[in-house]
């Protein structure tokens, strides 16, 4: 895998452009100015943005929106970049977000459950973390945390 000084902001752009534009469906982004750049691959950061749009755009199933903020955050004097995805669909049982990283657990019909296990694994590899932002009272609300450069 290739290691790479990788701006974000730049990175989802390139993702949210493969989306065709599709009335009912709004992005709406909110990048803090300057450069918010991480180290890594950027194939893996890529594939794990993509799964959690397409786990929002499956969870507003037509119509929604979808919030997509990235920002810098200092935690024990280290700065990290943070990616949040809200989406304002039915959103996640208390008790389902313990497994919904496992490999193999979906709600959906025809799901893998694959998305999150793998976000997981490329976000534990890049030395960040992931979790469900459980403070969100509408829809479903993930972020990502990542070492910054
Ligand atoms: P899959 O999408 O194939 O079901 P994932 O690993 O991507 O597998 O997601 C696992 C489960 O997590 C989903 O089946 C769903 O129950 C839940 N989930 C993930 N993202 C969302 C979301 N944005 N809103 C509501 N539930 C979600
Ligand atoms: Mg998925």
């Amino acid at each position: 895998k290739q290691t790479t000084d990788l701006d974000l902001a730049v990175l989802v752009q390139e993702v949210l452009a493969l989306y065709p534009i599709k009335p009912g469906i709004k992005f709406n982004t909110d990048y803090e100015a300057g450069a918010l750049l991480i180290k890594g691959d950027p194939v893996s950061i890529r594939q794990v943005v993509h799964n959690l749009v397409i786990n929002a755009l499956e969870a507003i199933n037509g119509e929604g929106v979808i919030d997509i903020q990235l920002y810098r955050v200092q935690k024990n004097y280290s700065d990290f970049i943070e990616c949040a995805f809200y989406d304002n669909g039915p959103g996640i049982n208390e008790e389902q977000i313990e497994q919904i990283f496992e490999p193999y657990v979906t709600t959906k019909a025809k799901g893998t459950g694959l998305g999150l296990a793998i976000v997981k694994k490329i976000i534990e590899e890049h030395g960040g973390s992931i979790w469900v932002d459980t403070r969100r009272k509408i829809g479903a609300g993930f972020i990502i945390q990542l070492p910054a450069v």
